[in-house]
Order: structure tokens, then C-alpha cells, then sequence
């Protein structure tokens, strides 16, 4: 694969996750105390843990949990994503410098992918879009860095940065997404930007 690339994970990163998940999560259960259930996610917790955190029952958490991760792609939920602040900016900025940008995601519907960069607007600056296997997206994204030979990684979980590292690859963080900078922080994630634009500035 030719060119010096940059790779962008796309939730958390370039795209707000919190809306969707929230919604889908309190569609499930109604009661949902919805900043509790995004704190504890940010904290790292999984959707099932993050609904028992949020006094859900072990037993209704586990139905919630279940339909969320079959629902949370479905077209209806992703129409509620928003671009993130400075998301258009840092991407043509990056393209400004000469480099091709990859967006690189553990999502599982590409073509999903695929329109909502058209429609968020970012489609005219995204040179391709790879998808892994979010059951171990960490060393498929590492797998895919190396393909592109890739520059850079930005992304907003310790997921993103495990795949950096083992790809060999410089490791931007932004903490705009699925994981605070305090969790970020404990797991020894670095460098942590408050969002895209920050960390292509300093890249
Ligand atoms: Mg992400």
C-alpha cells in the first residue's frame, strides 16, 4: 500500500459515541440513569457492567446487554451520531500535509461505515476504510497498521494503543471518546489529547 498513511480509529475519535450508546442503553431499559451508565463506561466498564453499576439487575443487564451489542450498528441507532468537534479540521489538515488517511475501526458493517463517512461529511478526505474483527481488535488492528506501514495511530481506547504498539507504530490518544483521561492515564495510555484536532497538531 503506497503513500505515507495515517490511521484513524472512527468512535470515540472522529465520531461522538455517547448519544447511541445512551439511547440504545435507555431504550433498553428505561429507568437507565444515563450519565451513570456513560461515566462507568468511560471508567471502562463493559455494557453489562456498566448497567449493574447503574443498579440494574444482574438478570435484566444481561438480556439489556445482549440485544445492545446485536442493536448498537443497526442503521435507526446510527443516524444519531454527530461528528466530533474539530474532527473536519484535523482530517483536512492531515490531508494538507500530503499524508492518506485510513480509517480503521472494529465496527462491523463496512458499508455502514462507509455511508456514514459520506454523510458525516468525511468521505472526500478518507482515502480507505479498513474493519476488524472486534473479538481481538487490537492485534487485527495492529495486522493492518503494519499492511499500510502507517505513521500513526489516533484513537480514544487502550484497545488503540495496544494495536500501535505491537504494530510498532507512534500512538496518538485523544480522550473525546470511549475512555476518560483518567482511565487512559491508569493504563498507562499516552499521550492523551482532549480530541482529534489537539493530537494532529502534534503529530
Ligand atoms: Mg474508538
Amino acid at each position: 500500500v503506497s503513500g505515507r498513511w495515517v490511521a484513524l480509529d472512527l468512535d470515540g475519535t472522529l465520531v461522538d459515541c455517547r448519544a447511541r450508546q445512551v439511547a440504545l442503553a435507555a431504550a433498553l431499559v428505561p429507568a437507565l440513569e444515563q450519565k451513570r451508565f456513560w461515566a462507568a463506561k468511560r471508567s471502562g466498564a463493559s455494557t453489562f457492567a456498566a448497567l449493574v453499576a447503574c443498579d440494574v439487575t444482574s438478570d435484566e443487564a444481561e438480556t439489556a446487554a445482549r440485544r445492545w451489542a446485536e442493536r448498537i450498528e443497526d442503521d435507526g441507532w446510527l443516524v444519531l451520531d454527530r461528528p466530533l468537534a474539530g474532527a473536519a479540521d484535523a482530517l483536512a489538515r492531515l490531508r494538507r500535509s500530503g499524508l492518506r488517511l485510513l480509517v480503521l475501526t472494529a465496527r462491523r458493517r463496512v458499508v455502514a461505515v462507509r455511508a456514514q463517512l459520506a454523510s458525516l461529511g468525511f468521505a472526500a478526505q478518507v482515502d480507505a476504510t479498513e474493519i476488524v474483527d472486534p473479538a481481538d481488535a487490537s492485534a487485527y488492528k495492529a495486522v493492518v497498521l503494519r499492511r499500510y506501514d502507517a505513521v500513526a495511530l489516533i484513537g480514544d481506547t487502550e484497545s488503540d494503543a495496544r494495536a500501535a504498539g505491537a504494530a510498532g507504530v507512534r500512538f496518538l490518544g485523544v480522550a473525546s471518546g470511549q475512555r476518560s483521561r483518567d482511565f487512559l492515564a491508569a493504563h498507562g495510555v499516552e499521550p492523551v489529547y482532549e480530541g482529534v484536532l489537539d493530537a494532529v497538531a502534534a503529530l
